[in-house]
C-alpha cells in the first residue's frame, strides 16, 4: 500500500523547495472526513485519494495539485464544504477541488445533447485550469485499476467512457503513460475474451522474449559503444490494446504480429539521436517507409522521437524509438513535463503556445450554440489531425491540417476560391499561404473577375482547391488559344474573301477535323492559336485550290505561312507563356528583349503573344487585360539578336579590334553599320547573336575596354 511518506519523498525529489505541510494537512483532513468509508474492494476509502496523489506525484505535479488529489472526493462524498476547503487550504486548492468535483459529475454516457453539454463543461474546466483535468485523469486511472470490484454493467460503462473520452484526452495532452494504461484497462473490460487470449500468449512466451530482448539489447549496446554514443537501451512488449489494433487493422492472428516488441534508445542530446539512428541502420537494414522523424516534425501533442523499423538478427522486423531523456520525459508526462515550479506559474509563454488549442476550445464553446455541433467539433479536434475554422457567420468548416485560406475559400464555393484576392483571420489580413488553425474565423476577400493564380498550387492542401485551380488553368489556356486561333483563321479567310463562319460549319471542315482527330472545331482553332496548325493548312484542305489565290501573288505561300513557320522554328520554346505550351510567340520590335530581360507578354489580335521588356513604352500604354506572364526558357538553347551602339574615335584598325573583341567571346555579328561623324568620331551599330543578357554584357564590357572606344550602349529599337 502506498503511504503518505512515499508521496512526500517523490515530491521532494523533483521539487526540493516544496511546502509539504499543505500535503500533510490535506492527508490528515481526508483521513478524518473519509473515516469509516470503504471502497468496493473492502479497503479503507483513503487509499483512493492517496493513490490518486501518488499518480500525480509520478507526473511531478505541483503541491496544490497533490493536495487537491488527496481532497478530491471530500466535497462530493463527505459533509465537507468548499468554504471549509478554502479556509484550510486557500483559494487555489478550493478552485481545484471545485473543478474536479464538477468534472466528476459529468457523465459521457448520456444522450447526445446531454453529452455535448457535458463536453462543454469539461472543456471549460480544462481551459480554466489544466490541472483539473490532470487530477481527473489520475482519479480515473486509479478507478480503472480497481474496476474489477464494480458490478459488470457499471464496469462496462466506465470502461467505455474511459476509452472514448479520457484515453484520447490523455493522448491529446501527450501523457503516453496514462493513455496506454487507460487503453489497456478499458480494453480488458470491454473485450475480456480477446484481452485474455493476448495476455496468455504474451505470458507463454515471456522467457523466450526476455532472452530475445536481452540479445538485441546487447548487440545494439555494443554497436553504440563502438560509435561512442552513450545511451540507455530498453525493450518491452507493446501494450495489449495496440497489439489488438494491429491484429484488427491487418486482420491477422496474434502469431503473425511480428513487431510486438519495441526497443527504445535514449541518448543525451539531439545530435546523438541521429548518430544512433545511423549506427542502427548500419547494423541492420531499415525497412523502407517505416522511418519517421518526429523530432523535426513533432506530433500535435508535442511528442518527439525518431521511429524506425529494421530487419533484426533473425530476419525479423524490430521497431526502435530513439530520443533524448528530455523528449522521453515529454512523451511520458506530456503537458505535465512543461511545468515550471520556480516561477510559480504553470507554463512559460512558449509552452503555453503549444497548448493553445485548449484556449481555442473555450472560445468555441461561446460561439457554437448547437450542442451536437459543438460535440462533434470538440471531439474531432481532440481526436483527429484536422483544423476547424469558422466562416464570419459562424458556420464551421473542417479542413485537413496545413490548409490555407485558399482551401477554405474553395471549400465554401469554387467561385469564392477563384475570385479570392485576400483573407482575414480574426479581423487581421493574413497571407494566402497562412496555415489555418482551429478556432480561426476566416473571412475571404473576393473581387469580381479575378482569377486563380498558378502559384497557389504550391501551397494549397485540399484536393478540391488543387483540382479547381488546375481546371481553371486548363480552361484559361484553352480560351487564350481559341481567341488567338479564331482571329488567325478569320484573317486568313479574309485574305481570300472567304466567309470563315460558313467554312467552320462546312462538311469539308468537319471532314478534315475528323481526319486530324479533333472532336470539335474549337479545339482545332486552339491548335491554330498555339501555332501547331496553320490556318492556311486548314484552308488548303477544305477549299478548292483556285479559290486560294490573291491577286498578283503566287497561291502557295502566304505571308502568314512564312511568319508562322519562321517564328515557330526560330523562337520555338524560347519563351514560356504562363502555363501555356506551344503558344505562338513573337518579340516586340519596339524593345527587342533578349533572354534574361524581365519580360511580359501581350496577347495580340491574331499574332499570338508578343513579348516585351516590362518597362517598354508600348506595354506601359497597353490594355492590361491582355497582358500575360511569360518566362524565358533558358534551357531552350535558342538565342536572340541584340543591337549595340558603339561610339569610338575614328581611328584606323579600331573596327577590326572591335569585331575581334566580339567574335572572341564566341558571338556572331550578323550586321554592322558604321558611320563617321564630323568630330572625328564614328558610330557603329552591331547586330549580334547572343545567348542571353549575360553574354551581351560580356560583349559590351570587352568593347568598353578597347582603347579609343568612348561609349557602348544597348539599342532596344
Ligand atoms: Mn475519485
Amino acid at each position: 500500500m502506498l503511504r503518505l511518506n512515499d508521496i512526500l519523498d517523490t515530491v521532494t525529489a523533483y521539487n526540493p523547495g516544496a511546502d509539504l505541510d499543505i500535503v500533510k494537512k490535506a492527508y490528515v483532513f481526508a483521513a478524518k472526513v473519509h473515516q469509516g468509508q470503504t471502497r468496493r474492494s473492502g479497503e479503507p476509502y483513503l487509499i483512493h485519494p492517496l493513490e490518486t496523489a501518488g499518480i500525480l506525484a509520478e507526473m511531478r505535479l505541483d503541491v496544490p495539485s497533490i493536495a487537491t488529489a488527496l481532497l478530491h472526493d471530500t466535497v462530493e462524498d463527505t459533509v465537507t464544504t468548499l468554504e471549509e476547503i478554502e479556509q484550510l487550504f486557500g483559494e487555489e486548492v478550493r478552485n481545484l477541488v471545485d473543478g474536479v468535483t464538477k468534472l466528476s459529475k459529468i457523465k459521457f454516457t448520456t444522450s447526445e445533447e446531454k453529452q455535448a453539454e457535458n463536453f462543454r463543461k469539461m472543456i471549460m474546466a480544462m481551459a480554466k485550469d489544466i490541472r483539473v483535468i490532470l487530477i481527473k485523469l489520475a482519479d480515473r486511472t486509479h478507478n480503472m485499476r480497481t474496476l474489477e470490484y464494480l458490478p459488470e454493467p457499471k464496469r462496462i460503462e466506465i470502461a467505455r467512457e474511459t476509452m472514448d473520452i479520457y484515453a484520447p484526452i490523455a493522448n491529446r495532452l501527450g501523457i503516453q503513460k496514462i493513455k496506454t494504461e487507460l487503453e489497456d484497462l478499458s480494453f480488458k473490460y470491454l473485450n475480456p475474451e480477446i484481452y485474455k487470449t493476448i495476455d496468455e500468449k504474451v505470458t507463454a512466451r515471456q522467457s523466450k522474449r526476455d532472452k530475445y530482448i536481452e540479445d538485441v539489447r546487447e548487440i545494439v549496446a555494443n554497436e553504440m559503444k563502438a560509435h561512442n554514443i552513450p545511451c540507455d537501451i530498453s525493450g518491452r512488449i507493446k501494450h495489449f490494446y495496440s497489439i489488438h489494433r494491429k491484429m484488427e487493422a491487418q486482420n491477422i492472428p496474434f502469431d503473425e504480429v511480428y513487431d510486438l516488441i519495441a526497443f527504445r534508445i535514449i541518448v543525451d542530446n539531439l545530435a546523438q539521436c541521429y548518430e544512433a539512428l545511423g549506427a542502427l541502420h548500419g547494423l541492420w537494414r531499415p525497412v523502407p517507409g517505416r522511418f519517421k522523424d518526429y523530432i523535426a516534425m513533432p506530433k500535435a501533442n508535442n511528442y518527439q522521437s525518431l521511429h524506425t523499423t529494421v530487419i533484426g538478427p533473425h530476419g525479423e522486423r524490430v521497431e526502435f524509438q530513439i530520443r533524448t531523456h528530455e523528449m522521453h520525459d515529454v512523451a511520458d508526462r506530456g503537458i505535465a513535463a512543461h511545468w515550471k515550479y520556480k516561477e510559480g506559474k504553470i507554463f512559460d509563454e512558449k509552452e503555453e503556445m503549444k497548448f493553445k488549442w485548449i484556449r481555442r476550445l473555450l472560445e468555441w464553446q461561446k460561439e457554437l450554440s448547437d450542442p451536437a455541433e459543438f460535440l462533434d467539433t470538440v471531439k474531432l479536434d481532440l481526436f483527429a489531425d484536422d483544423v476547424y475554422v469558422f466562416t464570419p457567420k459562424g458556420s464551421l468548416m473542417e479542413l485537413p491540417r496545413g490548409s490555407t485560406p485558399i482551401d477554405f475559400a474553395y471549400s465554401i464555393h469554387s467561385d469564392i476560391g477563384d475570385q479570392c484576392i485576400g483573407a482575414k483571420v480574426s479581423g487581421k489580413i493574413v497571407p494566402l499561404k497562412y496555415m489555418l488553425r482551429s478556432g480561426d474565423t476566416v473571412e475571404i476577400i473576393t473581387q469580381k473577375g479575378r482569377t486563380p493564380n498558378k502559384d497557389w498550387l504550391q501551397f494549397v492542401r485540399t484536393s478540391k482547391a488543387k483540382a479547381k485551380i488546375r481546371q481553371f488553368m486548363r480552361e484559361e489556356e484553352h480560351e487564350h488559344g481559341l481567341e488567338i486561333g479564331r482571329e488567325m483563321f478569320d484573317k486568313e479567310c479574309a485574305k481570300y474573301n472567304l466567309n470563315s463562319n460558313k467554312l467552320l460549319k462546312s462538311d469539308e471542315f468537319e471532314k478534315y477535323m475528323h481526319e486530324l482527330r479533333f472532336k470539335e472545331a474549337n479545339s482545332m482553332l486552339v491548335s491554330v492559336g498555339y501555332g501547331k496548325l496553320s490556318p492556311h493548312q486548314i484552308l488548303t484542305h477544305i477549299v478548292p485550290k483556285e479559290q486560294l489565290v490573291i491577286e498578283g501573288q503566287a497561291p502557295k505561300e502566304t505571308i502568314w505561312e512564312k511568319v508562322v513557320s519562321k517564328l515557330s522554328k526560330r523562337q520555338g520554346g524560347l519563351v514560356k507563356v504562363s502555363g501555356l505550351s506551344d503558344v505562338l510567340v513573337s518579340f516586340g520590335k519596339c524593345c527587342n528583349p533578349v533572354p534574361g530581360d524581365s519580360i511580359i507578354g501581350y496577347v495580340t489580335h491574331g499574332k499570338g503573344v508578343s513579348v516585351h521588356i516590362r518597362d517598354c513604352q508600348k506595354i506601359l500604354a497597353a490594355d492590361s487585360d491582355r497582358l500575360v506572364a511569360v518566362d524565358w526558357d533558358m534551357s531552350s538553347g535558342v538565342g536572340r539578336t541584340a543591337k549595340i551602339k558603339v561610339i569610338c574615335a575614328d581611328r584606323q584598325g579600331l573596327l577590326a579590334k572591335m569585331t575581334e573583341a566580339i567574335t572572341e567571346i564566341g558571338v556572331n555579328i550578323t550586321e554592322a553599320e558604321i558611320k563617321t561623324m564630323d568630330d572625328r568620331k564614328a558610330v557603329n551599330i552591331f547586330d549580334i547573336e547572343i545567348k542571353d543578357i549575360e553574354e551581351l554584357r560580356k560583349v559590351m564590357q570587352s568593347l568598353e575596354k578597347l582603347k579609343g572606344v568612348i561609349s557602348v550602349e544597348r539599342v532596344r529599337t
